[in-house]
C-alpha cells in the first residue's frame, strides 16, 4: 500500500464556542485522490484551514509526509510540497495571469525549472496563455479558478488541496475543472477535493468521505459510494 501523505487524526476545531470539527479522523495516501463532501456547513472548508495552517487545532493531529503540522507556519507548509486552492480562489486581481502564476513559483530557486513549469501550466490551461498578459481580475470565475489551479502546481506540490472549485461556475466550466482535476491526477499529484457537488466528486475520486455537522460519517471507495443508497438518497439527490 502506498505511504500516506496526510493524517488527520481526532481533529477539533472551534471558533470561540463553535465547535465546527467534532473529532474527525482520515488519511491521504500517496498518488490518490480523495474527495470530501457533506452538504453546507459541515465542516469542510475548517479541516482544510486546518490542514494548511489557517486555523489552530483545539485538539488531535495533522501530519504531512509523517511530521505534525502544529507550530509550522504556512511556508513552511508550502515548502514541504502541501499547495491550497481557496475556496473563492484568492487569486491576485491586480496581477498579471503570468504575475500570478509567477507567485506560485515563490517558495522555489530553481529558475530555469520554474520557467519550463510555467509552460507546462500554459499547455494544460491554453486560456491561461492566451491570456497571460491581462489582469486576473478581468478574468470570468471559471478562468480564475483555472489560474488559481495552476498558481498552485506552480509550487510543485506533493498535495494539492482544493476547496469547492466548481462554486459559482457555469455547468461547462464545471466540467472543465471536474476535467482538469482528474487530469492533474492523472499526472501523479495527490488531490483532496472538497466538494458539495458530490456525484461529480465521486465520479473521479478513488476513495471519499462523508463530514456532517462536525464528524465523518461515512467512508469508502468512491465507486461503490456512488451505488450506496444512503449517500445517493442524501447526497446526490435522489
Ligand atoms: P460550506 O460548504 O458552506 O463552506 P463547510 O462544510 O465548508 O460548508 P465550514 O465552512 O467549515 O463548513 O463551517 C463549519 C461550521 O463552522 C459552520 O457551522 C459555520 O457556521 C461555522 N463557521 C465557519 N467559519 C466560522 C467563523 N469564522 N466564525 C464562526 N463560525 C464559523
Amino acid at each position: 500500500m502506498a505511504d500516506t501523505l496526510l493524517q488527520v487524526k481526532g481533529l477539533q476545531v472551534a471558533y470561540g464556542g463553535i465547535q465546527a470539527v467534532k473529532g474527525v479522523d482520515f488519511e491521504v495516501r500517496e498518488g490518490e485522490l480523495v474527495s470530501l463532501i457533506g452538504s453546507n456547513g459541515a465542516g469542510k472548508t475548517t479541516t482544510m484551514k486546518a490542514i494548511t495552517g489557517l486555523l489552530p487545532l483545539r485538539d488531535g493531529d495533522i501530519t504531512f509526509r509523517g511530521r505534525s503540522i502544529r507550530g509550522r507556519g504556512a511556508w513552511d507548509l508550502v515548502k514541504d510540497g502541501l499547495a491550497m486552492v481557496p475556496e473563492g480562489r484568492g487569486v491576485f486581481t491586480r496581477m498579471t495571469i503570468t504575475e500570478n502564476l509567477q507567485m506560485g513559483a515563490h517558495i522555489r530557486r530553481d529558475t530555469a525549472d520554474i520557467a519550463a513549469d510555467l509552460d507546462k501550466v500554459f499547455t494544460i490551461f491554453p486560456r491561461l496563455k492566451e491570456r497571460r498578459n491581462q489582469l486576473a481580475g478581468t478574468m470570468s470565475g471559471g478562468e480564475q479558478q483555472m489560474l488559481a489551479i495552476g498558481r498552485a502546481l506552480m509550487s510543485r506540490p506533493r498535495l494539492l488541496l482544493l476547496d469547492e472549485p466548481s462554486m459559482g461556475l457555469s455547468p461547462i466550466m464545471v466540467d472543465k475543472v471536474f476535467e482538469v482535476v482528474r487530469d492533474v491526477h492523472g499526472q501523479g499529484v495527490t488531490v483532496l477535493l472538497v466538494e458539495q457537488n458530490a456525484s461529480r466528486a465521486l465520479q473521479i475520486a478513488d476513495r471519499a468521505y462523508v463530514m456532517e455537522s462536525g464528524v465523518v460519517t461515512m467512508q469508502g471507495q468512491a465507486q461503490q459510494m456512488l451505488q450506496d443508497p444512503k449517500v445517493r438518497a442524501a447526497y446526490l439527490g435522489e
